[in-house]
């Protein structure tokens, strides 16, 4: 897959199909790629609502169950994906970035035995998995998430990788990265991190070093719920090595000596963590 125009095309020329949403903004000169569910009945009722003018939402792509690509919005052309949403210090990701809705029925409640969306359809036990967003703390009860379809992940990585070539985006980023507390998508099931590592070829030997640009706690555990360690906080300056993420929350290893403490491993707050360099 490739883009011509700001379309999307097959590798034989063929043209993804394309309809035009109404809900659409200015130019658009994208950094990011943001992943999204569609939360929705099916593709088709997500696409004629992303298209219609009362939505006030679009996406430039949307992926079917089966792996169908449709796209509503032209590359260079805003679209009304991310609502309230900031990265890396950058508010209102609609300007910055390319949205890719994949058609899922998000989260799920149980009842009466029965894993159902917030459309109140049911999900079939064999779609669901049961897991924790990476933003709630591990005292809360897991929810269900439809799966993704693997016709769909190989859609979402061809496309992907498609407009990380000839955009040269920076990186591939989830709706509740970016609108934390207020969306959960794409969600557990979604493969964000294989995702990333395939497309930017992210070197897991060499995890990124990141400076506190702030006194920094560091906690036994990825929440404010958890307590602070001994030998916390840190002084602003001191470096740290990223060991694992979980949501905004980052474990790691104090490298430099602070406060008299060294080899301290614990969690602290993205907000805090500036990338060495
Ligand atoms: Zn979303």
């Amino acid at each position: 897959m490739k883009v011509l125009n700001h379309r999307l095309v097959q590798d034989d020329g063929t043209a993804i199909p394309f309809k035009a949403s109404a809900n659409t903004g200015g130019a658009l000169n994208a950094r990011w790629l943001v992943m999204h569910y569609t939360a929705g009945r099916s593709t088709e009722s997500s696409v004629a609502w992303l298209l219609s003018p009362l939505s006030r939402a679009s996406a430039h792509v949307v992926i079917g169950r089966y792996g169908g690509i449709i796209q509503l919005v032209p590359f260079n052309t805003v679209a009304w994906h991310a609502g309230i949403s900031s990265w890396q210090n950058v508010n209102g990701l609609n300007q910055h970035s390319i949205g890719i809705e994949l058609d899922n029925a998000g989260r799920l409640d149980q009842i009466a035995g029965k894993w159902v969306s917030p459309l109140k359809i049911i999900i079939p036990d064999d779609q669901v998995r049961v897991d924790r967003h990476k933003h709630e703390s591990h005292g809360m009860p897991p929810s269900g998430w439809q799966t993704y379809t693997p016709q769909q992940i190989e859609s979402a990585f061809a496309v992907s990788q498609a407009l990380i070539n000839h955009y040269g985006l920076e990186d591939v980023i989830g709706h509740d990265d970016i609108s934390p507390g207020r969306c959960l998508d794409p969600g557990p099931d979604f493969p964000l991190e294989h995702l990333r590592g395939t497309l930017f070829g992210q070197k897991e030997d060499s995890p990124p070093i990141f400076v506190a640009r702030a006194m920094l706690t560091v906690r036994g555990g990825p929440g404010t719920e958890h307590p602070a360690l001994p030998g916390s906080p840190i002084r602003a300056g001191t470096r740290v090595q990223a060991l694992e993420q979980q949501g905004l929350w980052w474990k790691v290893d104090v490298l430099d000596e602070s406060n008299g403490v060294v080899d301290l491993v614990g969690w602290c707050h993205g907000r805090h963590l500036v990338a060495e360099n």
